[in-house]
């Protein structure tokens, strides 16, 4: 049965619109309630085709169209998200499953996204390099790369979209993304922004499918120039390995497991209230979420305690409830791998400091949890949660957090707090992370290059750096 309040589901292919007549379709769930709430139509293979052929004829003509005009559809893009925000956060909390203030506040959020990407996009400049010989000018060019694929996430469905999409429109590209098929109404709703600011057909382009499907025909097809994925690491080292074979370009933001370091020095209360909403936010399905907490010996038991007690306050419940501070999580297998992480914790004489189970009922609600006295090589200290579930562990010196700290191949984000210049210095610099925040949380920012290092990928999304992997650079060197 069909909610008549959630919206209908549909592809977006050279401007149009396009419903499940004849395709395949899949259910989607309410993750509070675990009812069907719509139906996704997939995309056939004549409809990627078409949709990589759309793209291939925009790019001809979008790759000219002067950056005040790409500017100019970016910002009306931004205006129109803010004006749709309640509707389209509402129904991302329907099929996402998060509070309804972080998910308006999500499409709020980025149309910042849109708005920086229109800013920068009038500022993608070439140079000149003075010549040996009189009479030569040598100039560089940088080049929209052309058509781009891009697979984006359920975590922050309306958010993982646009940074792609605005980047690639952006630099001049034109993109066929895949969105995530567990919460898709967020990306059907960035294609009405885009399609209602004036967007020439065939520059965006959304479909649904099976993924790996969807990702091995778009990847594979001589058309598409570029990879953006953002994921799990396992997906991005596969998508990876073929775009590599194929020697085209990716941008690549996988998972992490950011330490938090505690330091002595720091002021402890504030970085304790400051961590539990951040850590809980979205039922920590966040991929830059604090995952391994690092507390100095002298400050354990009053982080704790502070810890503990701001928990109290995360009351779990449908997304849409005004009380609501902590959502169900996203699918059932979700409840299944955190429910995992906490037997792993158990056999290895750990304790539950609270939370520590499913909640009963209807819906993927989990308690949030926090565990101690986990031994370094648990499951929770190693592999990516990517849930309500944090660790809590003691640590006696900054050399030795560090190098803890370092450990797994994991390099996303990381976090610490210190009252100290010369620790904030060692961490900042010591920090394997491709982003480093300290005493507070302060990550991905519309101005802020956002992305990882090591297992968690490569190429960076918002900043300056935003249009680096969209961007070809050309060498002219011209004699008179
Ligand atoms: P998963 O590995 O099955 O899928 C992760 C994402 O990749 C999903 O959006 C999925 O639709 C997509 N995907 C899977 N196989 C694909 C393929 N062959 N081609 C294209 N896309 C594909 O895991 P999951 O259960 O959906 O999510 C949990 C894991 O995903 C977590 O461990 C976390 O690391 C990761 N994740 C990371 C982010 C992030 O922001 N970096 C976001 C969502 C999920």
């Amino acid at each position: 049965m069909t909610t008549p309040s959630y919206p209908a589901l549909s592809l977006y292919i050279d401007g149009q619109f396009l419903g499940a007549e004849g395709r395949k379709t899949q259910p989607v769930l309410n993750p509070a309630t675990n009812q069907t709430i719509g139906t996704l139509p997939h995309a056939s293979t004549e409809d990627l085709q078409n949709a990589l052929n759309a793209a291939q004829r925009a790019f001809l003509t979008w790759k000219k169209t002067s950056p005040l005009e790409r500017s100019k559809v970016l910002r009306k893009v931004a205006e129109l998200a803010r004006e749709r925000a309640q509707d389209i956060g509402r129904n991302i909390t329907l099929d996402q499953g998060k509070p309804l203030a972080e998910a308006v506040g999500e499409v709020v959020f980025c149309a910042e996204h849109a708005e920086w990407h229109a800013e920068e996009c009038r500022r993608i400049y070439g140079r000149v390099i003075p010549a040996r010989q009189d009479g030569v000018r040598q100039t560089v060019l940088r080049e929209p790369i052309g058509v781009c694929a891009a697979f984006s996430p359920w975590n922050f469905p309306f958010n993982q979209a646009i940074r792609k999409i605005t980047a690639a429109l952006g630099a001049g590209c034109t993109i066929v993304i895949k969105g995530p098929e567990d919460a898709p109404s967020a990306v059907v709703a960035i294609a009405q922004l885009f399609h209602d600011a004036g967007l020439p057909p065939g520059c965006l382009n959304v479909v649904w499918g099976v993924p790996h499907e969807v990702s091995d025909f778009l990847i594979k097809s001589p058309i598409v120039r570029k990879i953006s994925f953002t994921g799990s690491v396992p997906v991005g080292k596969l998508l990876g390995g073929l775009a590599g074979s194929l020697m085209k370009r990716c941008t690549m933001e996988l998972g992490g497991h950011a330490p938090v370091i505690v330091c002595d020095d720091a002021d402890i209360d504030a970085a304790a209230d400051t961590l539990v909403p951040f850590k809980f936010r979205n039922a920590g399905q966040v991929c830059i979420s604090p995952t391994r907490f690092y507390v100095q010996e002298g400050a354990y038991d009053r982080f704790v305690a502070r810890f503990l007690a701001k928990l109290e306050k995360v009351k779990v419940g449908d997304g849409l409830l005004k009380d609501t501070r902590m959502g169900p999580l996203a699918q059932a297998r979700r409840v299944a791998a955190i429910a995992g992480f906490i037997d792993d914790a158990h056999q290895r004489g750990a304790t539950v400091l609270a939370g520590g189970s499913a909640l009963p009922g209807e819906g993927n609600f989990f308690a949030p949890t926090v565990l101690a006295d986990l031994p370094e090589d648990s499951r929770l200290m190693t592999e990516e949660p990517f849930g309500p579930i944090a660790g809590i562990v003691r640590f006696k010196t900054v050399e030795e957090v560090l190098q803890r700290a370092n450990s797994l191949p994991f390099g996303l984000a990381s976090y610490a707090f210190t009252g100290g210049t010369k620790n904030a210095r060692m961490l900042s610099e010591g920090l394997e992370a491709g982003m480093v925040s300290i005493n507070h949380v302060g990550l991905a920012l519309a101005e802020t290059p956002f992305g990882g290092i090591k297992d968690s990928g490569y190429g960076s999304e918002g900043g300056l750096e935003t249009f680096d992997g969209y961007l070809n650079t050309k060498f002219v060197t011209q004699l008179n």
